[in-house]
């Protein structure tokens, strides 16, 4: 196997126990694993390519733990583009429900090429919208993901409903197509365990694992739900779900007499193989629930802007030791996949608000605090010891950023703090993967992105005729 030797970086961030920063300093990879890292002068060691890291900082590869590949295909559309939570939903669910196996490969390809040119190296996907078609959609989307070179975690999902009043709004535009994007429980179960037998693999370095979990927390099936928690147990994979609560769940769960974060108890989902979306709406009682259980929080600063969403509190979240990692969240919930730009987003959104019950400033996040739920938050909401980390031993996955940019004139202390509070500049300048390098310079080395670009847009384009011919609805109308 390759060796590769990269040096002189003005500094590394190692992410170890002891938050090391080393200056100056040389990272050797061998056989895809970190062999050895530290100040220079590096060892006199025979490499298979030597790359010189001057003007760079180098932090372990980026960790995004919420994802929706999917989403590639309907960014930015007008229809939607001043909707809020339930009625972007309403807008996007017709578009979606044209998806196909060829569309997902393109999709998955485009946004892992522009996730691993943002420094990013392990992408936790949330694909809950494959009811028909099952098999051949995960596995043209674990081509396209292949291709690019991204350690992956498919999350296998599935939606038995649709969000709050939806299905009512939906039946009569979309009529019997609605049906395509929901999974009938009885058929589900099984596809989750086909799905966690040919993919899961648990062993070190692994580049490919299996998590699972409806798109929502589906209150009236608690059945359901525990199905879920005893399925991930017994094959040790994760646990995922998207969960504010929003007031409509405050309400469903008043109704049957309980609060939701009593009923994740109940159905067995207050684990530390747990990890939740969003969470923007949590509680004492419920952050104190989430914290205790050892449980994790995806936070996606870009998706809360973009969708009117309540600011996190992750001050609070901090102080009831929950564990926290970032997600860029689905391309047509935030518009970007940059996550980069989600560490920039990341460490300011909780801020807004002022005092009263908001954030006091003592608990505001410190560029070296985003870095760490970056990855090594990140890596343990995934349940991967091996990643998130340079030290020796663990997966060679390493992005370098530069530093001599304008936007970072002046920034003379602390790298990390120019890149994340000053720095413009959206890509990194060499991302490795597994012990290979996959980008140079903000751009990809073995595949054709423009090849990419094409396919995803023909896709786009296809899907969204095919909707509007469906069910009459414009999507390019701004409204
Ligand atoms: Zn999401």
């Amino acid at each position: 196997m390759p060796r590769l030797l990269l040096r002189h970086a003005d500094a590394i961030h190692v992410c170890d126990d002891a938050r090391r920063v080393i200056r100056d300093g040389y990272i050797l990879v061998e056989d895809g694993r970190i062999a050895a890292v530290g100040s220079e002068p590096a060892p006199p060691v025979a490499a298979d390519e030597e790359i010189s890291l001057a003007g760079s900082l180098v932090t372990p590869g980026l960790v995004n733990i919420h994802h929706h590949l999917y989403q590639t295909l309907t960014r930015a559309v007008p229809l939607a583009n001043r909707a809020s939570i339930l009625d972007w939903l309403y807008a996007m669910y017709p578009a979606w429900a044209e998806i196909d196996a060829d569309a997902y490969y393109w999709a998955a390809l485009a946004n892992s090429c522009e996730l691993l040119a943002s420094g990013c190296t392990t992408n936790a996907d949330f694909a809950y919208l494959m009811p028909e078609h099952d098999g051949e959609m995960a596995a043209e989307e674990l081509r396209g993901v292949r291709e690019a070179g991204m350690r992956f975690v498919l999350v296998r999902g599935g939606m038995p409903t649709v969000e709050a009043d939806l299905e009512s709004r939906l039946r009569p535009v979309m009529g019997a197509q609605l049906d395509r994007l929901l999974d009938r429980e009885e058929e589900l179960f099984p596809k989750l365990e086909r799905t966690l037998r040919r993919y899961h693999d648990t062993s070190p370095g692994s580049m490919l694992q299996v998590a699972i979990g409806p798109t929502s927390v589906t209150y009236v099936r608690p059945r359901f739900m525990r199905r879920f928690s005893d399925l991930a147990r017994e094959h040790a994979c994760g646990l995922h779900v998207h969960f504010d609560p929003r007031p409509d769940e405050h309400e469903t769960m008043r109704a049957l007499g309980g609060k939701p974060i009593d009923f994740l108890r109940e159905s067995g989902w207050l684990w530390e193989r747990t990890w939740f979306a969003h969470s923007t709406l949590l509680d004492g009682e419920e952050m104190r629930a989430i914290g205790d259980a050892g449980a994790s929080i995806a936070h996606c600063p870009h998706c809360i802007i973009r969708l009117g969403k309540k600011a996190a509190r992750l001050g609070h979240w901090r102080a009831y030791g929950i564990n926290v990692g970032i997600g860029v969240d689905g391309p047509a919930s935030s518009d970007t996949s940059n996550m980069l730009n989600e560490l920039r987003l990341a460490m300011m959104l909780h801020r807004v608000g002022g005092y009263e019950d908001s954030e006091p400033a003592g608990q505001w996040l410190t560029p070296q605090d985003v870095l760490w739920m970056a990855t090594r938050g990140g890596a343990r909401a995934l349940g991967r010891g091996d990643i998130g980390q340079l030290t020796p031993g663990k997966a060679a996955d390493i992005a370098a950023f530069p530093l001599r940019r304008l936007s970072l004139a002046g920034a003379v202390l602390d790298p990390l703090a120019a890149l994340l509070m000053a720095g413009a500049d959206p890509y990194a300048s060499l991302t490795v993967v597994n012990g290979r390098v996959r980008v140079r310079d903000g751009h990809m080395v073995d595949v054709d992105e423009m090849r990419a670009f094409d396919g995803c847009n023909s896709a786009a384009r296809r899907l969204l005729e095919a909707a509007r011919k469906r069910t009459g609805m414009d999507f390019s109308k701004h409204v």
